[in-house]
């Protein structure tokens, strides 16, 4: 093997630098990924058969097989994945999985090696429309640049691709097309909050709606017993829940429905009331589920609100022993009806509930991060090129009161230092502060899409930084994923 890549860096004279761990083989060629000083290639070593399966340029020759220098392009990513089975997302087959979102595209590779495979099942592509619009990317990108990720750590295990936050059924087709297996939607524009709205136009939607009296006979009056509770819908509470969740749950039938008939293999389907302003009462749980199973809806997981504070990219603000005593009773449920899992999104960086979603759950649980990545990968910048970090952090300041509209937190940028006033090596530090963490958070999509000249303003700088120090981008993104997975007891 070393044999091979000496031959190789003979070939090319030293001007490639291979991941040796990237080495795949089939019956008759070889595959690896290589990097010179500006981008990464795909090298495809074989017969001319396998070889015209790829689009690239022939280098030359070893033990008379074609050497091919190839672009990680499209086409190239397709023909890998046709090859090699386990480049494909799958869907989930253990009962612990962990979304391991990459706003940059370039985080898979390091992820991947925070993941023993039989005891966690990792989502390597996850991506929400918010963020594929923000960063101007598209489903196929985010689904490639972690495949390319796979590929290049070695990874063998199964893994799965989640659309993540996915509002219109346009959306959840185009994810199916091209081969994404988790699904998230997100009916949350259809939840009606009754603190938002008129109480008589409430009164009247629960009065007018063909199907109350039906439910009404079916829940008024039920009861259910959770860890000892007895839990019952009476008129006025099932009215609330009702007109409540009522529409939302009919958009996650037609989607449904729509996603059904679009992807031709089974998938994993979660759907997310996590971002409204109601924290899930175990009745609306109740309601919520009861009524997408007699729909006839055939989901995984469910992503519910909780008491408290969960912030992008800073550790949960609340009552502890509140969200405990929240999650155990949703447990309770979620093993009442049996056949999926809770969900818990927003968790960049809540290390302290994560021994506690351990314990309350048995590591049955689903846990997305995203954001937490990105905040790694600017560390790598303020570490290796401060001032561009400065340019940065004064346009995310000027950025803050727009960006932070779509988002609930409590950032107080007076806490900020002047990142003028800091020495280059004080720089990340501010990464380890909730408001400096939060300011360079929520303002992702206005960094990596801010234009100049026809180019962009930070985002290929960002890029080279990283390519430049990928070791250590590498290593900060292993210290950090890691450090979430052992506290939920992996
Ligand atoms: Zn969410």
């Amino acid at each position: 093997m070393s044999d091979l890549f000496t031959q190789f860096q003979q070939l090319t004279k030293g001007r490639f630098v291979p991941y040796t761990a990237s080495l795949r083989k089939t019956a008759d060629a070889t595959f690896f990924l290589v990097r010179d000083q500006t981008q990464k290639y795909l090298i495809v070593i074989g017969k001319k058969g396998i070889c015209e399966l790829f689009e690239g340029q022939k280098i030359g020759e070893i033990d008379r097989q074609d050497v091919v220098l190839c672009a990680k392009n499209e086409r190239n990513c397709e023909s890998l994945m046709s090859l090699f089975p386990s480049l494909k997302p799958r869907t989930c087959n253990l009962k612990l999985s962990f979304g391991f979102g990459d706003r940059l595209g370039v985080a898979t590779a390091a992820h991947a090696q925070c993941v023993q495979k039989e005891k966690l099942f990792p989502i390597f592509a996850q991506q929400s429309v918010r963020e594929i619009s923000r960063t101007d990317r598209n489903w196929i990108d985010v689904l490639h640049s972690a495949v390319w990720g796979v590929f290049e750590s070695g990874y063998a295990g199964p893994f799965g691709a989640d659309a993540d936050h996915v509002k219109k059924i346009e959306d959840l087709e185009s994810a199916a097309h091209v081969g994404y297996t988790m699904f998230t939607i997100d009916p949350s524009d259809h939840v009606k909050d009754p603190a938002k709205f008129d109480k008589r136009e409430l009164v009247r939607f629960y009065e007018e709606h063909p199907m109350r009296r039906t439910l009404e006979t079916k829940y008024i009056g039920k009861i259910f017993t959770v860890l000892g509770e007895r839990l019952t819908f009476d008129e006025e509470n099932f009215a609330e829940v009702f007109v409540t969740y009522i529409d939302a749950i009919e958009h996650v039938e037609k989607c449904y429905k729509a996603l059904r008939a679009a992807h031709r293999n089974s998938f994993d389907l979660e759907v997310s009331i996590d971002e409204t302003s109601l924290p899930t009462t175990p009745l609306a749980h109740i309601f919520f589920v009861q009524e997408l199973v007699r729909r006839g809806v055939e989901f995984q997981t469910v992503a519910l609100r909780f008491p408290g504070e969960w912030q992008k990219g800073i550790d949960y603000i609340g009552d502890i022993d509140l969200f405990s005593k929240s999650l155990e009773k949703h447990v309770a449920i979620a093993k009442m009806f049996t056949g999926y899992r809770l969900s818990l999104h927003s968790g960049s960086d809540k290390f302290s509930v994560y021994p506690i979603l351990a314990e309350k759950t048995d590591r049955t649980i689903h846990v997305k991060t995203a954001g937490t990545s990105y905040l790694e990968a600017i560390r790598v910048v303020a570490k290796f090129a401060p001032d561009l970090y400065r340019e940065i952090h004064k346009y995310a300041l000027s950025r803050f009161e727009q960006d932070r509209a779509s988002y609930h937190v409590t950032t107080d940028l007076s806490k900020i230092p002047d990142v003028d006033k800091l020495e280059d090596p004080q720089l990340a530090s501010l990464l380890d502060q909730p408001d400096s963490r939060q300011l360079i958070h929520i303002t992702y999509g206005s960094v990596l899409t801010a234009k100049k000249d026809g180019g962009t303003l930070f985002k290929d700088r960002i890029m080279r930084v990283l390519f430049e120090h990928e070791a250590e981008h590498y290593d900060f993104l292993k210290k950090h994923l890691a450090k979430h997975i052992q506290l939920l007891g992996v």
